[in-house]
């Protein structure tokens, strides 16, 4: 295994590097390093850059208008993005659907969904969650009933993330109520402009509110909307699973916010002097950088790993863990560097007011990307189930 990049990806990592030095806008990363949420047009306007550049599907083939890069070229994309502060690609009709349709789809619905996820027609949004399934998926309730040329669908879904942005979601239904739980459900695609569907916003601890609930009642939905096989859809499901686990890991944004803390740490002052210096303040930034550079290490053992054809098994399970503590550690550190000016989370400071920040400026987002980091260790399968995956496959408890 040779972790070192050869001449043509350093070659392809200087091409991104100057392509964001020229096309990636200084507006968007600024919105993220103020802790500014991005709207829906910040995301479609970075879709559209990348878009225009053949970059917006890197992984997929070219003759679905991808870009048709490996896995190391993947990583080397996801990596400099990350660490500049580029908004991240939108996950669910790019690297989500996107794969499923080309894996399970229609002729028809390749055709008339691929070019409107890369165009920006569509934004598509995941359907699976609902209360009560969650972790446990296939004990999902929402419920499609054939009706002649139609699914009329009741139910709801929660945590839908930047739904309320959608206008198709991608949904898992429950469609036969016989046999194992796995076996009665099926993939469906569903226009959220259809009478019956309605958003409900859910606010999260920093006050924003990126994530909904989505009722159905009696929701219409055409027969040609189904994804594959009536009741077969847990296979496709498991199938997007593999592709919203990718870069989880996270080494760019934990690069980025380490080098934030770091910053931080020697503009605040401890006894007089610079925090970075005190011994116990810098003891635990350097744990934690050492653990991000293990980190780096394994990912780049699991991309070379995908790049020779092996798919990644309790290995994605080990970096979503020590990827989201990592991630979160640091926003902890970062709020304890401030102090008592990171406590409160100052929305108006980060939104543009006028009057500014109350204390440093840095301080002001702290506490709403701390508490809104919370996140990371319950979504895409949260750390005690992984820690469960990893205990069965590798130390076969
Ligand atoms: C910010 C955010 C965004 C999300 N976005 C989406 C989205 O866009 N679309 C979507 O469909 N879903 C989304 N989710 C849902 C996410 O996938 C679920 O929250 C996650 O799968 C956990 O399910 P749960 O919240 O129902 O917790 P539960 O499954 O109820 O778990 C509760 C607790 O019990 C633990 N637990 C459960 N089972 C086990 C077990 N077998 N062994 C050990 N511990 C266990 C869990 O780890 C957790 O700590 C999002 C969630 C969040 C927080």
């Amino acid at each position: 295994m040779n972790l070192d990049y050869t001449d043509a990806q350093k070659t392809f990592r200087d091409e991104v590097r100057a392509f964001l030095d020229a096309k990636l806008p200084e507006r968007l990363t600024d919105a993220g390093r103020k802790g500014r949420a991005l709207t829906k047009d910040d995301h479609e306007e970075w879709h559209a850059i990348l878009n225009e550049k053949g970059w917006l599907a890197g992984s997929w083939p070219e003759e679905f208008g991808g870009a048709g890069w490996d896995a190391v070229q993947r990583h080397i994309f996801e990596d400099e993005t990350t660490a500049r502060g580029a908004p991240r690609i939108v996950p669910f009709g790019v690297a989500m659907l996107g794969p499923v349709l080309m894996k399970f789809g229609s002729k028809a619905q390749q055709d008339h969904y691929l070019p409107r996820i890369l165009d920006g027609t569509d934004w598509w949004c995941q359907g699976y969650s609902e209360p009560g399934a969650g972790s446990d998926l296939a004990s999902l309730r929402t419920e499609a009933v054939r009706d002649g040329d139609h699914y009329i669908v009741n139910g709801q879904k929660t945590w839908t993330t930047l739904g309320q942005y959608a206008n198709w979601i991608f949904c898992l239904v429950r469609t036969s109520k016989e046999g194992k739980p796995q076996k009665g459900i099926s993939f469906l695609l569903i226009d959220m402009n259809s009478p019956g569907v309605e958003v409900r916003p859910i606010v999260l601890l920093d006050g924003t509110a990126e994530v909904n609930e989505v009722w159905f009642s009696d929701v219409r939905v055409p027969v040609e909307n189904l994804v594959g096989e009536e009741n077969k859809g847990w296979t496709y499901a498991k199938y997007l699973l593999t592709h919203e686990r990718t870069n989880i890991a996270g080494v760019g944004f934990a690069n980025a916010g380490l080098a934030n803390l770091k910053r931080i740490a020697r503009a605040e002052r401890a006894g007089g002097r610079p925090l970075i210096e005190n011994p116990h303040f810098a003891a635990r930034v350097a744990r934690v950088e050492i653990d991000l550079m293990a980190m780096a290490t394994t990912n780049l053992r699991v991309v070379s790993a995908a790049a020779a054809g092996n798919a990644p098994g309790a290995e994605s399970s080990m970096l979503k863990i020590k990827g989201t503590v990592i991630r979160q550690e640091i926003n902890h550190l970062t709020r304890s560097a401030i102090g008592p000016y990171a406590m409160p989370f100052q929305s108006e400071a980060v939104e543009g007011d006028n009057a500014g920040a109350i204390g440093p400026d840095y301080g002001a987002r702290a506490s709403g990307q701390y508490f809104n980091n919370r996140k990371l260790s319950i979504y895409g399968g949260s750390n005690e189930v992984q820690r469960t995956i990893i205990a069965k496959s590798m130390l076969e408890l």
